[in-house]
């Protein structure tokens, strides 16, 4: 892996393959799958991942917004898109991109039909979602049969799949509670398909629903944090390989007596005579304030320097008392060493929230061998 010269995110595709093959060999052969790549494909490239992919065959993709599905489209791909939470202003540019929108209650449905029907469409390809315990998107249960009397009023748009998620599928003393959930989408959908008189694909399990909930994983997965290489437990942590590794490098390093002050606010002081390193990379690019004050670390010739006083905009400094270490050597903040898991942790977070939070500004390069 080559040295790191800046701060810059660094994307290897081939544990990105490695971690598709493992959420594969835990799927029934005609299982179909659909990544993921909502914001940024989890903060690495939505662009060059969905690319990535879709010459893996993977079958679906799945984005929150239009603009993420719009941008996928300028990138060349030709794989079917859902749209997981579009909002009816940008209908008309969904269809043009051939996005596909999740329905989620009877004013997004009302909408998506009238704006279909005006732009003369025919079986345009929508997802039903319904809310069986998450209580976050999706229609209740006791609207099954409003909203197959809707969708049996136009030819405007088809069914093409009935989904929900899961609220705890990663926690296993929520076990009852989802499989409850299961057996709830089951009832609906099967209530839904009678009514409907066609079968549409039904899926519900994100990656730690894949897991550990086999027996949903029905006609199709869901699979965004298992692709970037996090399984939500240290047992699955260790099947799959992340595929980001956040890298900077040393600016300056400062000798400071015992006494000094370091950063704005003057948070740190030294206790001793102490050796600082700057590294150009802050709350701006996405480490937030909360890993400042000897919360997070990063990693230094393998050893670990704690971030001292508050992170800056651009910078934040760190303690290398006790490593040898020069200006422009190698900084990892998360990755192969540190995983993103561990490093959220020290702020009381998850990996998904750090992983999405490294901003545009850090520049993404590959690896793909
Ligand atoms: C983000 C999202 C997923 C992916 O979840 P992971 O835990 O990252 O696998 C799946 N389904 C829906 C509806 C989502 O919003």
């Amino acid at each position: 892996m080559p040295k790191a010269k800046e701060t810059v995110l660094e994307i290897d595709l081939k544990a990105l393959q490695h971690n598709l093959e493992y959420i594969k060999s835990k799927l029934k052969t005609n299982t179909k799958i659909l990544a993921v790549v909502k914001a940024f494909a989890y903060g690495s490239d939505a662009e060059v991942i969905a690319n990535y992919l879709q010459n893996l065959d993977i079958d679906y993709f799945a984005v929150a917004y239009v603009s993420e599905g719009v941008a996928l489209r300028d990138a060349g791909v030709k794989t079917p898109i859902l749209v997981l939470h579009p909002q009816a202003i940008n209908f008309k540019t969904l269809i043009e991109r051939c996005l596909e929108p999740s329905l989620y209650n009877a004013k997004v449905l009302n909408e998506f039909i009238t704006i279909a029907s005006q732009e003369h469409q025919k079986n345009y390809p929508v997802h039903i979602k319904f809310n069986t315990g998450l209580n976050r998107l999706g229609f209740d249960e006791n609207e099954v049969t409003d909203v197959v009397l809707k969708l049996k009023t136009t030819t405007a748009v088809k069914v093409k799949s009935l989904f929900s998620h899961l609220a705890a599928s990663e926690d296993l003393n929520e076990k009852e509670f989802t499989e409850q959930q299961i057996k709830r989408f089951k009832t609906i959908t099967e209530q839904f398909s009678n009514a409907l008189g066609y079968q549409p694909l039904l899926h519900l399990t994100n990656t730690s629903g894949i897991l550990n909930y086999p027996e949903a994983h029905l006609d199709m997965v869901r699979t965004g944090i298992g692709l970037y290489g996090y399984g939500n437990s240290e047992t699955e942590n260790k099947n799959l390989i992340p595929i980001a590794t956040l890298k900077s490098v040393i600016s300056q390093i400062h000798t400071i007596k015992k006494g000094e002050t370091v950063g704005y606010n003057r948070a740190y002081t030294s206790k001793d005579i102490q050796k600082t390193a700057t590294i150009p990379i802050g709350h701006a690019d996405g480490i937030g304030r909360q890993y400042g004050n000897e919360k997070g670390f990063v990693t230094i010739h393998g050893q670990k320097a704690p971030i001292i006083g508050n992170v800056c905009m651009d910078m934040i400094m760190v303690n290398v008392t006790d490593i040898a270490c020069n200006e422009g050597d190698e900084v990892i903040i998360f990755g192969t060493t540190t995983n993103a898991a561990e490093f959220a942790r020290t702020a009381n977070t998850i990996s998904y929230e750090i992983i999405t939070a490294i901003s545009q500004r850090v520049k993404r390069t590959f690896l793909d061998n």
